[in-house]
């Protein structure tokens, strides 16, 4: 057994606590006759309604903390328990048959199960899913088994698990989670850039977190970096309290920095901004000194739902994350769905290569009715506050083109049917797909500001998987091709007076800072609880050293040539 993982540190801190094992419990169900029918079915009444219990109390969690939308999934769930073509048929073998009640439950689940399996429909398929989780968790309550359940948790824990869906994130109780380590993902999947939203010291792609940890194990996870140290020594325990008083320290310290503008050394103001997915994550931005916010991910409206939100309910989000954040920038950008971001309600087919399909922007200027709510549900929401407005996964000017004349379009008719709109709205575009780093100059007449999202630059560039770790060692931010296409679309953008952020992972990389500073970034947009120590690193750099050194940083080989140099030149 192994006692120490090495992983990729997605959300900085430390965390020690028992492992919580995320993971479905075996069932074990054998058919048996049984004696004592009406005990037999009163043994299964039990278990229903533990099971009703269980889902009520998460459902009100869910609903306190995520959102009344996101505790939909669960009323949906307890009306499973309530279906009597489902149930009925249960406690008719009992009677009848002299069957157990988990194995009569188990065979009506079944025969729903398939049926809904077999019409080919992903809808369909997630109620099969619905069904299964719910007749799991009567029949593990039957067989006197444990279901793991994330927000029911009362005991200070780690969570351990093979991956973490975004879903399962957003549910992590904050108060008792104390970190996560998962055997995949990177660092850009976005359960690791949930992590840093919610503060969870987290390590993923460790490979075998949950091949090492048994259940209710004493584990350390060192965000900072990267490790997992499994059933640590007293020593190893007062070690790591130490180290994380220490990281404390230093937040305090960054804290003070909370109100201040961000100066290089020499006087250049710099942009900090945060990235968001809710209008609760607005607080965070604030409380972190975030200048504006440069990424709304919108997708998160439409996720954890069984339908799309509203205009109206989007136009409620919107506007509540402009009027928070009080006349200081907000860069919404349309919906991206696709690749770990997946919308089962739309029936898309599975695609062989999601990260490379039919999403974001392809999905919404094909699927128009969707594309067209939001941005009316954006345009209504502009005069609350400074809205921009971006897309995602653009690949060509003819798709740019296409977005903007229909936003406009929107923005007619609005206007037409005396709806105020705002006539400040810039227009961008995420720069994310090698070929518009390419064509930055041509794009760069067209839109007014850029923001480069190097989560998935970086992926398509080097064709390297953000999700998967047995390839990360080539998704490499630092590698020369991918500083010189930001490069690219810096200058492009400067050469038409438009401005250019960069809202992917990278921004809020300490070592990527004074190279994105050499390159003139304007805009540097990161996750809120990176904007601090990116602000006190920037007080200690020099614009015109950094800009300096441009030359010899673009003329450089290698990744490692390129950290060696940033440690060697900016420390
Ligand atoms: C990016 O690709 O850099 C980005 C910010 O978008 P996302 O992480 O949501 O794909
Ligand atoms: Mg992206």
């Amino acid at each position: 057994m192994r006692s120490h993982l090495k992983g990729i540190g997605a959300s900085a801190g430390i965390a020690i606590a028992k492992a919580y094992r995320l993971e479905e419990p075996e069932l074990k169900i054998v058919k048996k006759n049984i004696g004592d029918r009406d005990a037999e079915k009163r043994r299964l009444e039990q278990a229903i309604s533990q099971s009703k219990a269980e889902l009520e109390k998460i459902k009100e969690y869910v609903n306190r903390e995520l959102g009344a939308d996101k505790a939909e999934i669960l009323a949906a769930h307890l009306l499973v328990l309530n279906d009597p073509e489902l149930i009925n048929p249960v406690f008719d073998r009992i009677s009848t048959e002299g069957v157990n009640a988990e194995f009569a439950l188990k065979e009506s689940a079944d025969r729903f199960v398939s049926m809904l399996e077999s019409m080919d429909n992903e809808y369909m398929r997630e109620r099969a899913k619905d069904i299964r989780d719910v007749t799991n968790r009567v029949t593990a309550h039957l067989l006197g088994v444990q279901i793991p359940d994330p927000s029911l948790i009362s005991e200070e824990v780690v969570i351990i698990a093979e991956d973490l869906t975004p879903s399962d994130t957003a549910q992590l109780n904050r108060r008792y989670v104390k970190g996560f380590a998962t055997d995949i993902g990177g660092r850009t999947s976005h359960s690791a850039i949930m992590a840093r939203t919610l503060e969870i010291p987290a390590v993923v792609g460790t490979k075998q977190a949950t091949s090492s940890i048994e259940y209710g194990a004493v584990v350390i996870v060192d965000g900072l970096e990267g490790e997992v140290i499994i059933d640590p020594s007293p020593e190893t325990i007062a070690q790591y309290e130490a180290k994380k008083v220490q990281y404390e320290t230093q937040k305090a310290e960054w804290a003070k920095l909370v109100h201040e503008p961000t100066v290089t050394k020499d006087g250049v103001h710099v942009e900090l901004a945060a990235n968001i997915g809710t209008p609760a994550d607005v607080k965070s931005v604030l409380e972190n000194g975030g200048e504006s916010v440069g990424l709304y991910r919108t997708e998160f409206l439409y996720m954890g739902k069984d339908r799309l939100p509203t205009e109206e309910e989007q136009f409620t989000a919107y506007k509540t994350v402009l009027e928070k954040m009080n006349g200081k920038p907000v860069v919404v950008r349309t919906l991206d769905i696709g690749g770990d971001k997946e919308l089962p309600y739309l029936n898309l087919p599975k695609e062989m290569n999601p990260f490379l399909g039919f999403r974001a922007i392809r999905l919404c200027l094909e699927e128009q009715a969707i594309f067209r709510t939001q941005l009316r549900a954006l345009l209504r929401a502009s005069s609350y506050g400074n809205l921009k407005i971006m897309f995602p996964m653009i690949a060509t000017v003819s798709e740019f083109r296409e977005a903007k004349s229909i936003l406009l379009e929107e923005k007619e008719k609005l206007l037409a049917s005396g709806v105020r709109v705002s006539d400040q709205i810039e227009i961008g575009m995420m720069v994310e797909i090698p070929s518009t780093a390419v064509m930055a100059d041509q794009f760069a007449k067209e839109v007014d500001f850029f923001s480069i999202g190097t989560n998935d630059l970086i992926q398509y560039t080097l064709a390297a998987d953000r999700m998967n770790e047995r390839v990360a060692y080539l998704y490499q931010p630092y590698n020369p091709a991918i500083l010189r296409l930001i490069s690219m679309v810096i200058d492009a953008a400067h050469k038409e007076g438009k401005w250019a952020g960069m809202c992917g992972e990278m921004a809020g990389d300490p070592i990527a800072i004074p190279l994105l500073l050499s390159l003139g970034l304007d805009e540097f947009s990161m996750s809120a609880t990176s904007i601090l120590p990116a602000r006190a690193q920037i007080k200690e750099l020099s614009s015109e050293h950094a800009i300096s050194v441009k030359g010899a940083v673009l003329s450089m080989k290698t990744s490692e040539e390129v950290i060696e140099f940033v440690k060697r030149t900016f420390n």
